[in-house]
């Protein structure tokens, strides 16, 4: 099935929301495949925000996902990027819909409280620059029956 990554932000730990954001994963029924917290470096951004790196803003928004540590996840389940992304939110929280989550606790272009993959092909990528093979567990989603069924997966 599907995996994405998932970036809960320094304005996630600082605002105190890790619980909040993970429940509301957990509640649509993604599995959590892999969880760690971790420093990120100048030289780990210069990659992830490699898109990013001729806008002005590219060393501030950097210096902002280094500030504390963050929490990066792993969440599995159909079409999971696509539903993550859209239960994250547009980039820019004062627009974001109201029920996601830039939409419901953020007011921020930049402090946006999570990082979600935009492509499946960026998943791939994403996953395994933040996660060595080993971090990333197969078990048995006990719901699952409740959650899909049989010819959905
Ligand atoms: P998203 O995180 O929604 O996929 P981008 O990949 O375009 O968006 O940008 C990565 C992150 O860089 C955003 O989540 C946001 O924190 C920051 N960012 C993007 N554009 C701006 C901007 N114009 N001003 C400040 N920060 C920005």
């Amino acid at each position: 099935m599907e995996k994405t990554l998932l970036i809960l932000k320094p304005s996630a730990i600082q605002r105190e929301l890790v619980g909040t954001v993970l429940q509301r994963f957990e509640r649509k029924g993604l599995r959590i495949a892999g969880l760690k917290m971790m420093q990120l470096t100048d030289a780990l951004l210069d990659e992830h925000y490699a898109h990013l790196k001729d806008r002005p803003f590219f060393q501030r928004i950097k210096n902002s996902m280094m500030i504390t540590p963050v929490i990066v996840c792993c969440l599995e389940g159909k079409e999971a990027v696509q539903v993550v992304r859209k239960m994250a939110g547009t980039t820019n929280a004062c627009n974001a819909e109201q029920g996601t989550i830039r939409g419901d606790f953020a007011l921020s272009m930049q402090e946006n409280i999570v990082h979600t993959s935009d492509s499946v092909e960026n998943a791939a990528v994403e996953l395994a620059r933040f996660f060595a093979p080993e971090e990333i567990f197969e078990y048995t989603q006990n719901a699952k029956p409740f959650l899909y069924a049989n010819d959905e997966v």
